[in-house]
């Protein structure tokens, strides 16, 4: 199975890299692409030693950067990415830095609403790049609120009491670094953004110009149309196409790794492994999932 999006707890994911690499393995993922949000820390620890993998195991180098498009938060994965690439670095830690900004922000506000202790517990978790779902856990282990969803309605999501907008960097920027840094440039699951259809052809068009040259096509939760536009768009646009669980956490039993549906027929030939740079970086993909 073939596996190209998923967290640690460097960014927002509850395992670490060697726990995630487990059960990946454990599950029959046999190529995984490790992307936590605006970090690259796990490959670093991968590419020291400090983190083996398994020999049937294949780790592709992956990060998942948020961008900000027209007032809307939009996700590019890059893929076999070089890591020591110093633009990419550069552009990775402003974000976390954002990060930082924004989660001291919130924490200001969540004490305005009397809920005390945000940046002690952060200071205790293992993430190098700081998000909304620490926040939502944190207010989880406060008994402040019951459920995840509940963290983002009442105080994380755009009307939530503790919202705070990140001034993430642009498409361009984010493709930009990815390119420089020899990765490609994957659109991340293209229907859970807000958009009309005019406006998602433009995003496409748009993250195009700019250099991107993939979209997810298949992902966890999928519905079976959704997919099929998906796999059409993919094909009209000539872009390669990439599949993904987005797994974060062994207790979102509906994000499993690799449980993710087969590409269509129609952008099969368009399968991100047959990329001509996947030959040089990764091992063959005999059949997907
Ligand atoms: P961040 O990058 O820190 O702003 O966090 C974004 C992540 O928060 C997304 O990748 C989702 O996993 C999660 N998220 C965002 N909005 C919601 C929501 N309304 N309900 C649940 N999770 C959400
Ligand atoms: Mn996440
Ligand atoms: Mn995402
Ligand atoms: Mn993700």
């Amino acid at each position: 199975m073939i596996d190209l999006h998923s967290h640690t707890w460097l960014s927002d994911g509850h395992l670490g890299p060697a726990q995630l690499i487990a059960r990946a393995e454990s599950v029959g993922v046999r190529h995984l692409a490790i992307t936590d949000h605006d970090c690259i820390a796990a490959h670093t620890q991968i590419q020291s030693g400090a983190v083996s993998v398994p020999q049937s195991m294949d780790i592709i180098s992956g990060v998942e950067i948020s961008t900000v498009w027209e007032n809307q938060e939009i996700h590019i994965i890059g893929l076999l990415v070089e890591t020591e690439n110093s633009n990419l670095n550069q552009l990775l830690e402003s974000q976390q830095e954002r990060r930082r900004d924004r989660a001291g922000a919130i924490d200001k506000k969540l004490q305005r609403a009397g809920i005390c202790g945000l940046s002690a517990y952060l200071s205790e978790q293992p993430c190098q790049a700081v998000g909304r779902n620490h926040v939502a856990d944190f207010l989880i282990s406060q008994s402040v609120v019951s459920s995840k969803q509940q963290a983002f309605t009442r105080y994380l999501a755009k009307r939530g009491n503790a919202y705070v907008s990140a001034s993430w960097c642009t498409i361009d920027e984010a493709v930009a670094a990815i390119t420089a840094a020899g990765g490609v440039a994957v659109l991340a699951h293209p229907d859970r953004y807000p958009l009309s259809k005019p406006k998602f052809k433009r995003l496409v068009d748009e993250f195009c110009a700019a250099g991107g040259e993939a979209i997810e096509v298949s992902y966890s939760n999928l519905n079976p149309d959704v997919l099929k536009n998906l796999a059409v768009i993919c094909h009209e646009k000539s872009l390669w196409a990439s599949v993904g669980s987005d797994f974060h956490s062994p207790d979102n039993t509906w994000m499993e790794m690799g449980r993710i549906r087969r590409l269509p027929e129609i952008c099969r030939d368009r399968a991100i492994w047959l990329h001509p740079r996947w030959a040089r970086l990764a091992r063959p993909v005999e059949a997907q999932t």
